[in-house]
This record gives structure tokens, C-alpha cells and sequence, in this order.
């Protein structure tokens, strides 16, 4: 028998999301953003939550490749755009739309832009303004001469205007709000033609009315909140369960310690709940006494350290819980969010980071 350790993924949450997330969105198209494997949940299953979705945006062109294979047809976008000139040639090949945030890049179409052409390719791209986040993109000043350069390449069909919010879901940060990011998009981008794509998810979420052709939710569309609020309250649903079971009690008496490195001590005798769930399967080494976890459906909380293969629960409030008992990691009833701040982490870290080794069944 295999080890009883679970994902199970909501294709059908990833739907209800999607269609919450082009509700609060109204007139916009919608990417739906299945990157690094649909942020864990699988590639194909993401698809398929996010049939609805106009496109599909990502950052790996091989997966890009694949979800043409799938039989995908609507637009795929490329997020970081191409990393060599070789991915122009995949690009062309499977119709795929690419961000644009750099010199080189507009280099490399330069370089490829007669051939290309002359195979009839128009590439849709994506001009990305640097508004404050300083990873991608053109400043401000120097985006008109970006998009000027861009328009007059002979392989280059229509151009979107985007940017990248860094502090979407916190309304008055100090450094940089997002007022301050909208103030220079709309200075660079002042006069220039083209669809504009903003909103990931906290924007659409916490930002309703920013003017978007095209948005870009992610952690959403999975039942997550980008900032750990609440996703029931904005009527999310999780979109991946992990569980596991009870495999081994002990009735641990005062004074004796549990796990690696023996952090807890027990003030009194305690029922403890050995769970097949550890950092080996994606579960957050560094989550400190007191987590959350569910058995039997009960909240109870983690004890001792996490170790490979196996984690630590107090079942001294679980008096009929016993081997076989069902626990609840994260997702329904759980909220990930949760877990993820009681670890000092975001909800995306734990999703992206289920190990293989977790068998993954659909429900
Ligand atoms: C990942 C990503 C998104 C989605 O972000 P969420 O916070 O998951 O909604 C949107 N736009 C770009 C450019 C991204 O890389």
C-alpha cells in the first residue's frame, strides 16, 4: 500500500475562480496564469480549470509548447518573453504572444525580422514598463523610444502596454503604493496606442476599476490570496486539498520531548498523532508549534519539528482519533493561507512546492 499522502486538485474551484476573477473585472479579457505548473496543481489540470480563460500566460516555453500540444488554441503569453533568439523560432512555430522588457531582446527581433516576415509572422507582444518593482521592464522615460523601436519592426504585429504591480495588495505602502505605480505607467505610456494589461490577482482583488484590456491573475485562480486575507471572504475556493492520515500515536508523558531536536516538551501527559506528511512532501520545514492541522475534520496544531516524512499533531482534544484518522494539510476546510502565514511563508511557496512524490488524484 502506498504511503496515504494526498493532493487532491479542484478542477472545478479553478473554474469558479476564474469566472469570479472576470466578474470583478468587468470589459476585461483574462489571462489565466498557469506558470510553474499551474503553481503546482499540474499543467493540464490548469488548463483545464481555466478553459473559460481568453489565453494562458506562463514563463517556460517548453510548457507553452505543450499546451499548443494539449490542443490548446486560444493565446498563449509569455511573461518574461524569450530568453535566446532560437525561442523566437518556437514562438513563430506555436503562435505564442511574449512580453518584451529589454534592449536585447528588441536586438534579437531586430537581427531575426526580415526572415520572419517574410514567413508571415506578426508577433503580438507585450511591452513591459519598469513602474517601481525594478526586475523587468523600461523605465518610464525610456518607454515611448521601447515602443517606437518595437513598432518599427517588420515582424511585429500589435503591442500591448504592461506593467507589474509590486505592492497590490497593500493599499498604503509606504515606499512604493500602487498609486505611485499607476502614476508612472501612465506617464510612460501617455500617448501610445495599444490594449494596457495591469491587474494580477491582488489588483483585481483589492484594486476593482483600474483600466485593463487584459488582467493576469495567478494565485486566485488556485483559491489563494496574494496578500494571505482571507479567499473565502472574496467567495475563492481552494483549489488543491493535501492530506494524509494518523500512522502512529503515542502517549507521551510530562516532562518527555517530541522529534528532532526534541522542541517540545510536554507539560502534561499528551496524545500525540504521527502524520505521513513532511518536508519531503512539500510541507514547510520551518512551521512552528502551533500550525494548524485538521483531523477528523478538528482543528488541532502541529507539534515538534517537521521532519522528511513525517510531522507531529497534538491529539490530547481528539480523544477518538486513532490510526487511520484523516488529516488535513491544507486546502478545504484549511485554508492554505493560513498555513503558509503560520510559517512565515505565502500561500504560492507551499502550492508550487508539493514534491513529486505526492500522488495527485482529481475531485
Ligand atoms: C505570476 C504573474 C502574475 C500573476 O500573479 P498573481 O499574484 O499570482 O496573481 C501576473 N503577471 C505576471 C507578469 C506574473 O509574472
Amino acid at each position: 500500500m502506498p504511503r496515504p499522502i494526498l493532493a487532491t486538485i479542484h478542477v472545478s474551484s479553478m473554474q469558479h475562480n476564474l469566472a469570479l476573477a472576470k466578474a470583478r473585472s468587468p470589459g476585461a479579457k483574462a489571462w489565466g496564469v498557469l506558470k510553474a505548473n499551474g503553481y503546482g496543481h499540474g499543467l493540464e489540470r490548469a488548463m483545464r480549470g481555466f478553459a473559460e480563460a481568453d489565453g494562458l500566460a506562463l514563463i517556460e516555453v517548453d510548457n507553452a509548447v505543450r499546451l499548443r500540444e494539449l490542443g490548446w488554441k486560444k493565446p498563449i503569453l509569455l511573461l518574461e518573453g524569450f530568453f535566446s533568439p532560437a525561442d523566437l523560432h518556437t514562438m513563430a512555430g506555436y503562435e505564442l504572444q511574449a512580453a518584451v522588457h529589454c534592449d536585447d531582446q528588441l536586438e534579437w527581433l531586430e537581427a531575426a525580422q526580415h526572415d520572419l516576415a517574410e514567413r508571415g509572422i506578426r508577433f503580438h507582444l507585450h511591452l513591459k514598463m519598469n513602474t517601481g518593482m525594478n526586475r523587468l521592464g523600461f523605465t518610464p522615460d525610456a518607454y515611448a523610444a521601447a515602443h517606437a523601436r518595437l513598432r518599427a519592426i517588420a515582424c511585429v504585429g500589435d503591442i500591448t502596454l504592461m506593467t507589474h504591480f509590486a505592492n497590490a495588495d497593500d493599499i498604503d505602502h509606504p515606499l512604493l503604493p500602487i498609486t505611485e505605480q499607476i502614476r508612472r505607467f501612465e506617464r510612460g505610456a501617455a500617448g501610445l496606442p495599444g490594449q494596457r494589461s495591469l491587474s494580477n490577482s491582488a489588483a483585481v482583488l483589492l484594486h476593482r476599476g483600474l483600466q485593463n484590456d487584459w488582467i493576469r491573475p495567478g494565485i486566485m485562480l488556485y483559491g489563494g490570496t496574494p496578500g494571505g486575507g482571507s479567499a473565502e471572504e472574496f467567495g475563492l475556493r481552494p483549489a488543491m486539498t493535501l492530506s494524509s492520515e494518523i500512522i502512529g500515536i503515542q502517549d507521551v508523558a510530562a516532562g518527555e520531548v517530541v522529534g528532532y531536536g526534541s522542541r517540545f516538551q510536554a507539560e502534561g501527559p499528551v496524545r500525540i498523532g504521527v502524520v505521513a506528511c513532511g518536508y519531503a512532501d512539500g510541507y514547510p520545514r520551518v512551521a512552528p508549534l502551533g500550525t494548524p492541522v485538521l483531523v477528523d475534520g478538528v482543528r488541532t496544531r502541529l507539534v515538534g519539528r517537521v521532519s522528511m516524512d513525517m510531522l507531529t499533531v497534538d491529539l490530547s482534544e481528539l480523544p477518538q482519533a486513532r490510526i487511520g484518522s484523516k488529516v488535513t494539510l491544507w486546502g478545504q476546510g484549511l485554508p492554505i493561507d493560513e498555513v503558509a502565514n503560520a510559517a512565515g511563508t505565502i500561500g504560492y511557496e507551499l502550492m508550487c512546492a508539493l514534491a513529486p512524490r505526492v500522488p495527485v488524484v482529481e475531485g
